[in-house]
């Protein structure tokens, strides 16, 4: 994770959609993806840097912790240097410079770069260009955390191992041209060392004359607690919560995500709308990180914050809340309609009510012998309507029915009368749980009712 990368490479892709392949399935055809990692081979994927900072320095240090005192100023400090090193990752790696959702300040950039310089999660445009990666091929092996591969691979795998193939190409010319970002890149090494390790350390012992205890704690665990946190972007906010926006991918909303994660655990949200400077949306959502960036708006050191029409944010939500509408009333039992029910004649309705008790509202034959006992006005009064058109009773000649009542009648049709009968209102013939449906647009084009 300290090593510098190779120079990132530009979008400069030759291919050109043929309208049968997507571009995923053309590179990944062409590309040789690596077996996955195991216990008989993990030894030799490793990327022993990374794998130390990740793995074995952690152990050491909390080894190193128990001999260590902690004292109070210390554990003030270092829990203050973790949320600003936590923030420099979400309000500068991720929401300025991976996803331009606000401008900086040069004095904002270096300040955010210096901070998250000591998460030691690897250069600006290194880890950058992966998140553009991740989300332009999400869930997808161009997708350097593919939420696919598991929460192992998304939290920490992909980091302390080998890529299982290329990352998939995306433009990052804006940052190969940011001086703070290029600067960084020069001077990660020597910059880690003094923001992670030598700055921290400084403070306590300066400060408080405790050199070993802000070694151990605000530098070696502290960076410790923010890897694994931040890492939870890539592996919780895959896995656990909710899908209010879209649920085509693996992104997810969840509060205890954002918790950990200083508030980007609003992930369905932020994959949709990634340019959108916040995360959590709604006033009692947790981001912190979108009122650093919005106070930075304040006092001038941030400007240009950028936000997803409301309109467009909405049409996710209730595109979703119409998914879930439609899965309950899909497990519903709804009435038979009018096309697969038999058609009597009157003289054949007339002679079925000998025998049984049917009865005749708007058009609909209704067989009611269940429920005479438990009908709320009584057994008499349906007796009296079997073999009779009931439809004016029904709708106010006696009663004016409730809609649960109109409702419960639908389900009780045998047969449809042919002919109908005259004067029915749509209001009348549809029962109110029928009037408003979740239809998807295959079945309006089946039904070539679709304008
Ligand atoms: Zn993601
Ligand atoms: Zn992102």
């Amino acid at each position: 994770m300290s090593e510098p990368p190779s120079v990132p490479v530009l979008c400069n892709e030759s291919w050109e959609s043929n309208g049968l392949e997507s571009y995923v399935s053309y590179v990944l055809r062409n590309e040789r993806v690596r077996p996955s990692v195991t216990w008989s081979n993990w030894w030799k994927e490793a990327q022993w840097g990374r794998f130390s900072l990740i793995m074995i320095i952690p152990p050491l240090a909390t080894l190193y912790a128990c001999f260590t005192p902690l004292r109070r100023e210390t554990a003030i400090w270092s829990v203050v240097f973790y949320l600003m090193s936590g923030m420099g990752i979400t309000a500068g790696y991720h929401r300025l410079w991976a996803h331009r959702s606000y401008n900086a300040k040069c004095t904002l950039e270096v300040v955010l770069a210096f901070l998250s310089t000591a998460a030691a999660m690897g250069p600006i445009i290194w880890w950058a260009r992966l998140h553009r990666a991740h989300h332009r091929y999400t869930d997808t092996d161009l997708d350097p955390y593919n939420a696919k591969r598991g929460l192992f691979w998304t939290h920490i795998g992909w980091v302390i191992f080998k890529p299982r193939c290329k990352h998939g190409r995306v433009d990052i010319s804006d940052l190969l041209n940011n001086p703070v970002v290029m600067w960084q890149l020069h001077y990660y090494p020597w910059l880690v060392l003094l923001s992670a390790v030598i700055f921290p350390t400084a403070v306590a012992g300066l400060g408080w004359g405790d050199w070993q205890g802000g070694f151990v704690y605000s530098a070696l665990l502290r960076l410790f607690f923010v890897h694994q946190t931040a890492s939870c972007v890539n592996s919780v906010a895959h896995w656990i919560g909710d899908t209010p926006y879209d649920d085509r991918h693996s992104p997810r909303d969840h509060l205890l995500t954002a918790l950990l994660t200083l508030g980007e655990g609003y992930h369905n949200f932020h994959h949709q709308f990634p340019m959108d400077y916040r995360n959590g949306i709604k006033w009692y959502q947790y981001d912190p990180t979108k009122w650093l960036i919005w106070l930075c708006h304040k006092v001038g050191l941030a400007s240009h914050l950028k936000i997803f029409s409301e309109n467009e944010i909405l049409k996710g939500e209730i595109t979703m809340e119409l998914k879930r509408l439609r899965e309950k009333q899909d497990a519903l039992t709804w009435p038979h309609p009018g096309s697969s029910l038999p058609v009597l004649s009157w003289a054949s309705y007339q002679s079925q009510a000998e025998s049984r008790a049917v009865v005749c509202i708007t058009g609909f034959i209704h067989d009611i012998e269940d429920f005479l006992e438990v009908h709320p006005g009584g057994r008499h009064l349906l007796l009296k309507h079997v073999g009779r058109d009931a439809t004016s009773a029904f709708f106010g000649g006696i009663h004016d029915h409730s809609s649960a009542a109109h409702n419960l009648l639908a389900m009780k049709r045998v047969g449809i009368l042919r002919g109908g009968v005259p004067h029915i209102s749509e209001e009348k013939l549809v029962p109110p749980s029928e009037r408003l449906r979740v239809v998807h647009i295959n079945e309006f084009r089946s039904s070539n009712v679709v304008p």
